[in-house]
């Protein structure tokens, strides 16, 4: 299996190649060169790997699945590596992603009982595990530099800590973090973990992160790498749990089935876009955001309108508050035919021009929905709050502000003998204010996060100067 560039570019490359990688050479998303095929008697096979969900099965068909994809590690080696990351001590399931059923024919997928109770924990934990294998084979080392103002962060510290060859360093914005998620990170006390608080917000940290990863020569002599959510490894990470709640949701491969996904940068559902496109049975991939509705109005209209920093709203589903879908252009590229020329137009110089790009008149837009199954739909604060009294009201199950965007759009979405799957991807602990305002009482917390808020913290404060941050880390890792 070789890569390319959804910019054309002319490099193919091996799965090892772009595992530590960012963007292609060119700006462009790394995509398999096609999607391997899954038949009849394939997914029968998966069904049977997975095994209802009894202890290994979920680590059986992530093995399975990357297979299809990784060719340049050795089959034990990969399924190690599989075995070694979906267990039920870190996951606190044996089918890690179990279906909670809501009603008849609507479920929710729980993918958020990882180390820090998100579902970026699905994809961040084998990360750090090829990190730690590829890392160990080529002899070299790698700094990851990165920007959180919550969820990404603390996920890539878990996945991170204590593996070999790799030192982490993370910037947040001093003091604007929840407690709880301030806790989750900073009490890390490993010593390859190096929190770093910025005097500043969010976008000065992510300014810091641009600002050393454009000076070359620190990058070379530093081995800075970063972990962000387009890298091709995580994504192919999460069309494993589409396979399993599909399995999970169906008796037959012959039934279909529908999935709602929380979206902020399209990695997720992009996910399901890939599944889908090998042949797993979805009918339906309904995107559901926030008020931070860039991708809603893609899907309805046809027009894709990056925000500006002034028209991106705080909202109470804070992980989805994007003003552009980083991992949209991969979708883009499939719409187009695999145009990487139309895409390199429209992603490239044009949309840091004119800030939008509009397929509305252009027939292939009309596929989006038609050929490729995708829906959309939009969820406020109000929503949120109505849905997670709903929910608990009904069901006797607590939902977090992400996964209430994504059932309050999924209702809006049912459909008469398709089961529909909304992706949990977050617990309430996480966001227990707002659970605090629709249900008046604080969320429940897992047993290993009591008092998880007075545990020692290790946390440098540092002014927002990248000079600073440079010179933190160069006194911090030997020089390669
Ligand atoms: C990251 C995140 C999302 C958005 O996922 P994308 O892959 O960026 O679309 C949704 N919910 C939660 C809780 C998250 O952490």
């Amino acid at each position: 299996m070789r890569y390319l560039s959804t910019r054309g570019h002319a490099d193919r490359k091996r799965f090892c190649e772009i595992l530590l990688e960012g963007l292609a050479p060119d700006g462009g998303l790394y995509l398999p060169e096609r999607y391997p095929q899954v038949d009849a008697i394939a997914l029968q096979r998966l069904r049977e790997s997975f095994n209802g969900g009894r202890p290994g099965g979920y680590a059986a068909l992530a093995f399975e699945i990357l297979s299809l994809y990784i060719d340049d590690i050795p089959a034990a080696d990969l399924r190690a590596l599989c075995e070694k990351t979906y267990t039920e001590a870190v996951f606190g399931t044996p089918q890690i992603v179990p279906l909670k059923k809501l009603e008849d024919g609507f479920y929710l997928e729980a993918l958020s009982n990882g180390p820090t109770l998100a579902f970026k924990d699905m994809a961040m934990q084998l990360l750090g595990n090829l990190f730690e294998y590829e890392l160990a084979r080529r002899g070299e080392e790698l700094n990851i530099l990165g920007a959180t103002s919550g969820d990404t962060g603390s996920a890539a510290e878990y996945a991170m800590r204590g593996k070999h060859g790799v030192r982490v360093f993370m910037l947040s914005p001093h003091g604007r973090m929840s407690p709880f998620q301030q806790a989750q990170m900073f009490s890390l006390m490993d010593e390859n973990i190096h929190n770093i608080a910025i005097e500043g917000v969010f976008d000065d940290c992510q300014d810091i992160v641009k600002d050393v990863s454009n000076d070359l020569a620190f990058k070379r002599a530093y081995k800075i790498g970063t972990v962000n959510s387009i890298n091709w490894a995580r994504l192919l990470a999460q069309v494993v749990y589409y396979f399993a709640g599909y399995f999970q949701a169906t008796t037959k491969d012959t039934e279909q089935v529908s999935f709602t996904v929380p979206s902020g940068n399209f990695g997720n559902v992009c996910a399901g876009h890939v599944a889908r496109q090998m042949g797993l049975p979805i009918r339906t991939l309904v995107v559901a955001t926030n008020e931070n509705d860039v991708l809603d109005e893609f899907f309805r209209t046809g027009v894709y309108r990056v925000r500006g920093s002034a028209d991106t709203h705080e909202t109470s589903s804070p992980s989805m508050d994007i003003s552009k879908a980083s991992n949209f252009e991969r979708f883009v590229f499939d719409l187009l035919g695999r145009d990487g020329d139309r895409v390199k137009a429209f992603f490239g110089e044009g949309l840091s021009r004119e800030g939008r790009f509009d397929l509305s008149t252009d027939p292939v837009f009309a596929e989006a929905a038609s050929h490729y199954g995708f829906r959309s739909g939009k969820s406020t604060h109000a929503d949120r709050l109505d849905t997670i009294r709903d929910v608990h009201r009904r069901h006797r199950l607590m939902i977090d502000t992400h996964t209430a965007d994504g059932v309050k759009v999924a209702r809006e979405h049912r459909e008469a003998g398709t089961p529909m799957v909304v992706l949990e991807t977050a617990l309430p602990i996480k966001f227990a204010e707002t659970i605090v305002e629709a249900l008046g009482r604080q969320p429940d917390r897992p047993a290993q996060f009591q008092g998880i808020e007075d545990l020692p913290k290790r946390v440098k404060v540092m002014p927002a100067r990248t000079a600073d941050v440079q010179a933190f880390i160069a006194q911090h890792c030997a020089r390669a």
